[in-house]
Formats: structure tokens, C-alpha cells, sequence
């Protein structure tokens, strides 16, 4: 298997939820000497070191400070988002029906649903339990890793059109299946085992736990270059993002990586990109560096953000879906992403550094631009550089099946996206 692609597998396999996605870069971040900065403390930040901030716990930042006397203007971001279409259980989610014990669920984020149906199912995510003070419950992520999990389809018997397209209800049809109740008397909930896997049941207060694909990436085709995993949107540029920021060293100037949670659902969180935490976290490391407000506003204008999200690749069945003269190909390179709407953030400025750039790290880059009589998907580029307004521009690994529990992509794509990176960072 191909490295990155080895590696990458690896990623999204612990990347189980936006917690262990945070998780999971966070201990990579560690292992490279990168130190811990607490998002409510006073920072002290000085040159020539690597830092990460951990934001509310799903999302996350690192950044490497250079010499900042010989870097006046040197700025660069890559942001990329931590969350995925999924099912997210409810409060109370245990349900006995049928002597079948469901979970009730809701769906996260624009998850095609029937890729969800006959399939291993698990559950990550957070657990609070009571602590000593009110405003710091205690917090255990929590993983269960095994397939506890399944949504059984409707057999065609029973639903003769299926294969003409069936709409499947949110609230009836997508709630996963955990057991079969045989003794009424002895039934246990799954929510309260698992619950009471870090604490006492009476001190559990809340949870947040998201049901995932629990099966691993596989390597697919007679030559071996395609990758069928979960997660491909959006872990592929998280895991680049950090293996950029690791392997580029400490540039002159401010490196930085930022990974939101919540672009799935539109990003208006405290945690997503269409918050103010991106220029309030950047500003404080400014004022940690002894900088003035003007000098930190002269740094964002003149600084650089890559937005990386995954792009739609042109489809064996239907090519006529993509552009008529942009062609994303699979194991095509990087595509960079151009929207007159600017759902996604570019201009020609920036599609130039990012042409040269490719040249630069050898790496390919191809266009991707919507058909123009389809809407297409936006990306947190063009709300993160309306808040902070530096040249941005949106570019991606391109895959199929955008939002399928499993996505495909080309092989050699991951590591044209992470030369990419590392040579924005060199
Ligand atoms: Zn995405």
C-alpha cells in the first residue's frame, strides 16, 4: 500500500468522531514537540516553536513561529474541518420494539442514506459525567470499536420499487438496530452500559455520541489505485494539514494549521469556521508576540489561507454531471476549486500561487468548477475569509461519492495534496 495512503487509513480509522478527529491529530502533534497552548490562559509564545490549541475539544489549531524580524508579512494558513455526515444518538435513545432494541438517532449533515443501510455500525464521542465544580463536568471520550450497530434494509419483497429510488424517512427508517430482546426482565440499555463505562450511572449528565462506519479503507482495482474508505471528506485534508505543518519545519514567519468542527451543518457554531474564534486565537498570538493591533491586521492582509475539503471527481456513469471543459480525474492531483458564486473562496491571485506551488512541490493540481446549471457544495473557505479577509482559496482532494459512508479517491492523490502543503509551509 501506498504510504500516505497506509497512513492515511490509519487516521481516519481513529478518527471515529470530531473528538477523536482532534484526538488523533493531537497526539501526532505531540509526539513532534509541539506544546500546548490553553485556549482561555494567557499565552506566552515565543519564536522558533510549535504550539497546538485544542477548540472546545472537536476542533483544533497548531502553529509554528519563526523568526518573525526577517518573515514581515508572512502569514499562511491551511484549514481544513474535523466532522462528517453521520447519525448522531439522541437523549434517551434506547427504544424496545418488536423485541428489537433500537437507538433513537438523528442524522448529521448531508449523509446519503442509504450507503448507511446493511452496514457494521459503532459509537464515539463524549461522555460528561458530575464533577467537583458545576461549570467543569468531567469529560471521557469514549470508542467502543466493535459493529454493535446495523440498519437492516426493507427486503425487496416487501418494496417492489426499490430499485427506482425509495425516500427513506430520518425518524423511521434510520434508527440502528443494537439487539434482540429475548428476556423483557433482564434487558439492559446500551446507552447506560456504555455510559457507565468511565463512571458511576448517577453521574452521567450528558452525552454526545456519533454513530460511525466502523469497517477500515480498503485498496480497490486490478492495479491497486483507488481507495474505498469512510471519512475520505473531510480526514484527507486533516491528515495532510498535520503532515504538513510536522514535516515543513519552522518557516520565518507564523505556519499555521486550523481544523474546524461543524462545517457539515453549516459552521455557525462556537467551534466552526463561522465563528470569531480563528481571529481571536490569531490575534492573541500576536499580542503574545508584542505586536499592535495595526501590525496584527497588516499580518492578516497580507497572509494566505488554503481552504482544503474534498472535490467531486468526474463519475464513470454519469461524466455529464461535472463541468464540460474541467475534468477532475481520479489520481489527477489536487483540485483546486472555482466558483463565480465564490462557494468557494478564490481569485485569480491565488489559483496563480497555487499553480506554482504545484510546480514547485511536484505535485499535480487540476481545476474543478461546477456545471454551471448545478449549485454544487460550498466549503468553510469563503465563510473563514469573510471574517478574516486574506487570499483564500478552496482546493481538494477529488473523490466520488462525496457523503457516502464510503468515498472513493486515487491513491496517489493523498500525497499530491500533502507535497502541496509541506511546499506552502517551506
Ligand atoms: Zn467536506
Amino acid at each position: 500500500m501506498d504510504e500516505a495512503i497506509r497512513k492515511l487509513d490509519e487516521f481516519i480509522g481513529k478518527s471515529v468522531s470530531p473528538f477523536h478527529t482532534v484526538k488523533t491529530a493531537i497526539e501526532q502533534l505531540e509526539k513532534k514537540g509541539f506544546h500546548e497552548l490553553k485556549i482561555n490562559r494567557v499565552w506566552q509564545i515565543e519564536e522558533k516553536s510549535s504550539y497546538y490549541v485544542n477548540i472546545y475539544d472537536s476542533s483544533f489549531m497548531a502553529f509554528t513561529v519563526g523568526n518573525m524580524e526577517n518573515a514581515k508579512d508572512a502569514l499562511r494558513i491551511v484549514s481544513a474541518h474535523t466532522d462528517f455526515p453521520c447519525i448522531k444518538l439522541k437523549p434517551h435513545a434506547d427504544i424496545y420494539d418488536n423485541r428489537y432494541h433500537k437507538l433513537n438517532a438523528e442524522v448529521y449533515g448531508g449523509a446519503i442514506l442509504n450507503t448507511w443501510l446493511d452496514r457494521p455500525l459503532s459509537v464515539a464521542g463524549k461522555i460528561t459525567y458530575r464533577g467537583d465544580d458545576i461549570f467543569s463536568p468531567r469529560q471521557e471520550l469514549v470508542n467502543i470499536d466493535e459493529p454493535v450497530l446495523t440498519i437492516p434494509n426493507l427486503a425487496i419483497h416487501m418494496n417492489r420499487d426499490v430499485n427506482k429510488g425509495v425516500a427513506l424517512n430520518k425518524q423511521k427508517d434510520m434508527l440502528p438496530v443494537c439487539g434482540i430482546v429475548e428476556d423483557e426482565l433482564n434487558r439492559q440499555d446500551f446507552i447506560k452500559t456504555i455510559l457507565s463505562k468511565y463512571g458511576s450511572e448517577e453521574d452521567v449528565l450528558s452525552y454526545e455520541l456519533y454513530v460511525y462506519q466502523w469497517e477500515n479503507g480498503d485498496i480497490i482495482g486490478v492495479n491497486g489505485d483507488m481507495f474505498s474508505s469512510p471519512r475520505l471528506d473531510n480526514i484527507t485534508s486533516v491528515k495532510a494539514a498535520v503532515e504538513a505543518i510536522i514535516n515543513s519545519g519552522v518557516r520565518d514567519g507564523i505556519n499555521m494549521i486550523v481544523c474546524f468542527d461543524n462545517e457539515e451543518i453549516g459552521s455557525r457554531t462556537k467551534q466552526g469556521a463561522g465563528s470569531n474564534i480563528l481571529p481571536m486565537l490569531l490575534e492573541k498570538i500576536f499580542i503574545s508576540l508584542g505586536y499592535g493591533r495595526e501590525e496584527y491586521i497588516d499580518y492578516i492582509l497580507s497572509g494566505f489561507m488554503i481552504s482544503a475539503d474534498v472535490a467531486h471527481a468526474i463519475h464513470p456513469a454519469s461524466p455529464e454531471k461535472n463541468d464540460i471543459t474541467n475534468k477532475p480525474y481520479l489520481n489527477g492531483g489536487t483540485a483546486i476549486k472555482i466558483a463565480a458564486s465564490q462557494s468557494y473562496a478564490n481569485d485569480a491571485g491565488a489559483v496563480a500561487v497555487i499553480k506554482e506551488l504545484s510546480k514547485q512541490s511536484q505535485s499535480d493540481v487540476q481545476i474543478f468548477v461546477n456545471r454551471s446549471d448545478m449549485p454544487g457544495g460550498s466549503t468553510l473557505g469563503s465563510i473563514t475569509s469573510s471574517l478574516l479577509p486574506m487570499r483564500t482559496i478552496d482546493v481538494g482532494v477529488p473523490i466520488l461519492a462525496m457523503h457516502s459512508a464510503r468515498e472513493l479517491m486515487g491513491v496517489k492523490d493523498q500525497q499530491n495534496i500533502e507535497k502541496l502543503l509541506t511546499c506552502f509551509f517551506t
